[in-house]
């Protein structure tokens, strides 16, 4: 029993008590941003409609098994003294543990060619070099892998430059900005077509494109390089799954006097003369409250969160059309009575690609004009129960395994007034048909697990929308074009005051991302560099 997170269904009197801030999502940019603000002494009522918390950190459990939604692997935390190890240290008080993957974190695979991602810069880059032996090649990779550093250090000011007050803003950004967005204004085709022409080449490196959503093509080279050199020290998965994240870091909470509070939806945000003033619940009930966080992403906050006068007002439907939702995605989930260890599964994920397919944006194109024929554009494969060390204490003798692949919300859009688990035969006998199109691809590799396959379940953008309330299922909140990181609103502080965001539209996908704009809405909330200060009180506990 964890009394830090409540039903609001069994508890409707947690939202009588007086708080000092309250945050629409309990997703891991909404808990940051609440257990920041706690350690600061406020009291903090985290608000989420979902039965359970932790937004795309939640896990599930069916039939003796259990699932993580958004997390496959996380880079940089395994490794002390990392900002982000600081920061999760920070907001869950040192009770969160991470498990290192090993050597090979990521297999990009072309039909029956296998192309490792080893951990460490200099492994990195000559385990690459030892399949793409031409000197071109070579000095390719290098300049790749110096690209991810340049930009990647020009991100901390852009980042920082979106919690400053609006004078000091306008004043610096232009100057904090501009490096960033000299490789950020370019797609990641563009920038890797400057240092190769080789298509297989630039295949591989952006074989992890599945981790932004976007192909080279069309995503900002900033989204690709932040995730490649987030991982580039190898990756992660947190000690007894996904879901301590939320219990650790509510607990932060809960010390200052607030709680997470679920199946507790916000319909509207309060605004009095023009100022963020609590919200309404979808029951109808008020929560007065002097400070508003939306966790909810950036189109629910403004397009269906604010009154319409008041988004209209201020300009933020606006502000809206220039972002897309991102892709949707289908997952299947499947549990195996044998454990990790017996059906011989190690800890680095697939990124399995048609063969010879080097071309991301042809694949895709080719899959979304002929869904039922064209092979998948990727399939992406995690075994977490043989990444969690705690899995065997928690489910013995049982194994699970993640299978991701795109699909666009229009696909199942004739769906989208039926309510979950009841939409029909026909829904159902297409999902059991992509089923088992995965369950191939699966077996192509692992032929070995058919025998002992004991359940699977497979969940489509409707699952996304119904669960995690994006209105078209996206997979990782809006898009990361060029054109995203050039929009100064992406920022916590709105046009209106005492409302801010979180979460992964301020900053960028990923959890690492989705932390990150937590840390700068409390920053900016705060009016303080949270970021130095964490980064003292961590070192200070360690000595
Ligand atoms: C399938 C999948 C796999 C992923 N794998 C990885 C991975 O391996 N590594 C990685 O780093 N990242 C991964 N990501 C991305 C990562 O999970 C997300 O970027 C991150 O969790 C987003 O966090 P957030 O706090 O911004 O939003 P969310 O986690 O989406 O939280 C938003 C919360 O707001 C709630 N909410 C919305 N509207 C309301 C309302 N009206 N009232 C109350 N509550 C509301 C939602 O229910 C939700 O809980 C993955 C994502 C997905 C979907």
């Amino acid at each position: 029993m964890n009394n830090a997170i409540l039903s609001y269904k069994q508890h409707p009197e947690a939202i009588l008590q007086p708080y000092d801030a309250v945050v629409i999502g309990s997703g891991i940019g909404g808990l940051s941003a609440a257990a920041i603000l706690a350690k600061e002494g406020r009291k903090v009522l985290v608000l989420e409609r979902h039965y359970t918390a932790g937004g795309f950190t939640h896990s599930f459990t069916r039939r003796g098994y259990e699932w993580d939604v958004g997390i496959h692997y996380l880079g940089e935390v395994h490794r002390p003294h990392t900002e982000l190890a600081n920061w999760f240290n920070y907001i869950s008080d040192g009770q969160l543990q991470w498990a290192d993957m090993g050597e090979v974190y990521d297999k990009i695979i072309f039909g029956q060619e296998v192309f490792e991602f080893h951990k460490g810069k200099d492994n990195f880059i000559s385990h690459l070099q030892q399949q793409f032996p031409a000197a071109a090649d070579q000095q390719a990779i290098e300049d790749y892998v110096a690209l991810l550093y340049e930009i990647t250090r020009s991100a901390r000011l852009y980042f920082a430059e979106k919690a400053l007050p609006g004078a000091v803003s306008w004043a610096l950004g232009g100057l904090l900005r501009r490096k960033f967005l000299h490789l950020a204004s370019k797609t990641t085709l563009q920038v890797l077509q400057s240092i190769t022409n080789n298509p297989k080449l630039i295949g591989v490196l952006t074989g992890q494109y599945g981790d932004y959503g976007l192909t080279p093509a069309k995503s900002s080279f900033a989204i690709h390089a932040m995730v490649a050199k987030h991982f580039l020290n190898g990756g992660s998965f947190p000690v007894g799954g996904c879901s301590r994240i939320a219990q650790t870091t509510a607990q932060v909470i809960a010390k200052a006097g607030g709680c997470v509070l679920t199946n507790a939806e916000v319909k509207e945000i309060i605004i009095h003369n023009g100022t963020a003033a609590g919200v309404r619940l979808a029951d109808g009930a008020e929560i007065r409250c002097p400070l508003v966080i939306s966790n909810a992403g950036i189109m629910n906050t403004y397009s269906r969160l604010l009154p319409p006068d008041v988004a209209a007002g201020y300009g933020l439907n606006t502000q809206v059309q220039q972002v897309q939702p991102s892709v949707g995605h289908i997952g299947l989930y499947l549990g195996f009575k044998k454990t990790a260890e017996e059906l011989g599964l190690g800890k680095a994920n697939y990124w399995i690609y048609p063969e010879n397919g080097y071309d991301h944006d042809a694949n895709l194109n080719n899959y979304l004009q002929n869904p039922d024929e064209a092979p998948f554009p990727l399939t992406f494969i995690s075994f977490p129960s043989a990444k969690d060390p705690d899995w065997q204490n928690r489910y013995p003798g049982t194994a699970t395994i993640d299978i991701i692949t795109v699909a666009p919300y229009q696909w199942f859009a004739n769906w989208q007034n039926t309510r979950w688990k009841k939409r029909g035969q026909d829904y159902e006998t297409w999902k059991e048909q992509i089923s088992q199109r995965l369950l191939q691809v699966l077996y192509q590799y692992e032929p070995q697990l058919q025998q002992h396959l004991d359940y699977h379940e497979l969940s489509t953008p409707l699952s996304t929308q119904h669960f995690s309330n994006y209105a078209f299922g996206e997979l990782y909140g809006i898009d990361h074009t060029p054109q995203r990181f050039g929009l100064k609103f992406l920022r916590p502080q709105t046009a209106i005051k005492n409302l801010y965001l979180s979460g992964q539209d301020v900053v960028s996908a990923g959890i690492g991302g989705a932390l990150t704009g937590g840390v700068l809405a409390a920053s900016a909330i705060l009016k303080r560099d949270m970021t130095a200060k964490i980064r003292r009180e961590v070192q200070a506990l360690k000595q």
